[in-house]
């Protein structure tokens, strides 16, 4: 099906076809969720192990009862592990809680009020203070700007990560920019893999923009290759050390889809002056993290073979899902012009881009037919998609048969909304 070519006629009689296939589904009264990225219940399972995994020693590595209070950089072992996964020594790593959001807010908070170098440099003293969002990209980073009342400014991600041109220019015009998102490894939603040249680009940003810019760089999917020779992200930390700008770049990452989402270990990482600052408001929060469960976590996790042989394992079980999506996708949409996707190497995501605005009438017609997926917006700050384009498919916790049948139903969805808008223009 190709919309440019077509003519009113072929348009309606589509129209016509396609609204009968729809009423069809509706007439079935399904219930399918392609929403949130959460694992599925199998994945969590291979984590059980956890539950009773310390049989009473609580001692960490060092002897340190980890029953008791302190240690606020978190247990050196989780420490090592999280170094491990960010790339970085264990000195720049603090081990924390159950969540590297609430780290990634606790850090914006430190920007804000605080400031990473003194008072002075808070964002709350810079007149618009703004923080650059590649999109389409992660909702959660947006309110956490929202709450804070720091503007959010749109950059499209190409194939490589951010459009850097347009970074710099952006940087180089206005010292307000105090900060970026980054999703650098199979960035939600897209799952683009950032390039070496990319990774450079950013780290080279402390140099042009304001001293109190900060790149938070959420390294969520570290672990998370689908693949056997999955891409390789490079080191920014490294890149930083070569541009003389360590102090720009806080990075972050947890192990919520690797063991029991909700119930991890997430991790910090950055320069001392940064860890230095973000410790004097942690500091005020909490006497120390939950030093039980970072030792559970090591005794499942102890090192980097054991994560990737366990990388392995939800690998196994996600990506029949992944795959039953993009072959369905290929299916439908391969020969047409309706909507454009990529085949991500990892991650928990699979975006498309429908049409110009179409993506808010798949999402309803779906909604409609008993097929939730993530409002249409959601990848954007304040939720507004300006081409209404965008939709975020995340297919790890329904079945794959459940899959199969969300895809179908998605199918129609996309050629009925985008046949209607086309007669409606
Ligand atoms: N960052 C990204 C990019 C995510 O996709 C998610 C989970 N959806 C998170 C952070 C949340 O991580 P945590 O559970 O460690 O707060």
């Amino acid at each position: 099906m190709r919309l440019d070519q077509a003519t009113p006629e072929q348009l309606r009689q589509w129209e016509t076809e396609l609204a009968a296939q729809y009423q069809a589904i509706l007439d079935q009264k399904l219930n399918l969720d392609l929403t949130r990225g959460k694992p599925s219940a199998e994945q969590l399972s291979l984590s059980d192990a956890l539950d009773g995994i310390l049989a009473g020693d609580y001692k960490a590595a060092d002897g340190t009862d980890t029953r008791n209070y302190g240690g606020l950089d978190g247990i050196k072992e989780a420490r090592e592990l999280g170094a491990q996964v960010l790339g970085l020594d264990a000195a720049n790593v603090m081990a924390g809680g159950n969540s590297s959001l609430t780290m990634m807010f606790q850090a914006a908070m430190t920007g804000y009020q605080f400031g990473f170098n003194g008072v002075e440099s808070a964002w709350k003293n810079i007149d618009g203070a703004k923080f650059l969002c590649p999109v389409p990209g992660y909702d959660r980073h947006y309110t956490v700007c929202e709450q804070l009342g720091i503007e959010m400014v749109t950059v499209p991600m190409t194939a490589t990560g951010p459009d850097m041109d347009q970074v710099e220019a952006m940087i180089k015009a206005d010292q307000s920019i105090i900060g970026m998102w980054c999703v650098p490894k199979y960035s939600n939603p897209t799952g683009v893999v950032y390039s070496e040249d990319t990774v450079a680009r950013i780290a080279a940003l402390g140099k042009i923009a304001n001293p109190a810019f900060r790149v938070f760089w959420d390294n969520a999917y570290a672990v998370h290759d689908l693949m056997s020779n999955p891409p390789q992200l490079a080191n920014i930390m490294e890149a930083c050390v070569a541009a003389g700008t360590e102090d720009s770049v806080l990075q972050f990452a947890s192990t919520s889809k690797i063991t029991h989402a909700g119930a991890g270990v997430a991790f910090l990482g950055g320069s001392a002056n940064n860890l230095n600052a973000f410790r004097k408001v942690l500091g005020t929060t909490t006497i120390g993290p939950d030093k039980i469960n970072q030792l559970r976590h090591m005794k499942l996790l102890p090192n980097m073979d054991a994560l990737s042989a366990h990388m392995q394992k939800h690998a196994d079980i996600i990506n029949p899902r992944f795959e039953a999506v993009l072959s369905k996708l290929d299916a439908a949409f391969a020969d047409s012009d309706l909507g454009a996707w990529e085949k991500p190497a990892g991650g928990y995501f699979i975006s498309f881009d429908t049409q110009p605005n179409c993506a808010q009438a798949v999402v309803k017609l779906a909604a409609d037919a008993g097929v939730k997926l993530t409002p249409a917006g959601a990848t954007f700050p304040y939720g507004k998609d300006p081409e209404d384009r965008n939709i975020r498919l995340a297919p790890t916790v329904p079945s794959v048969a459940d899959v199969n049948a969300a895809m179908d139903v998605f199918e129609v969805c996309v050629k009925l909304a985008s046949v209607r808008t086309k007669l409606a223009s």
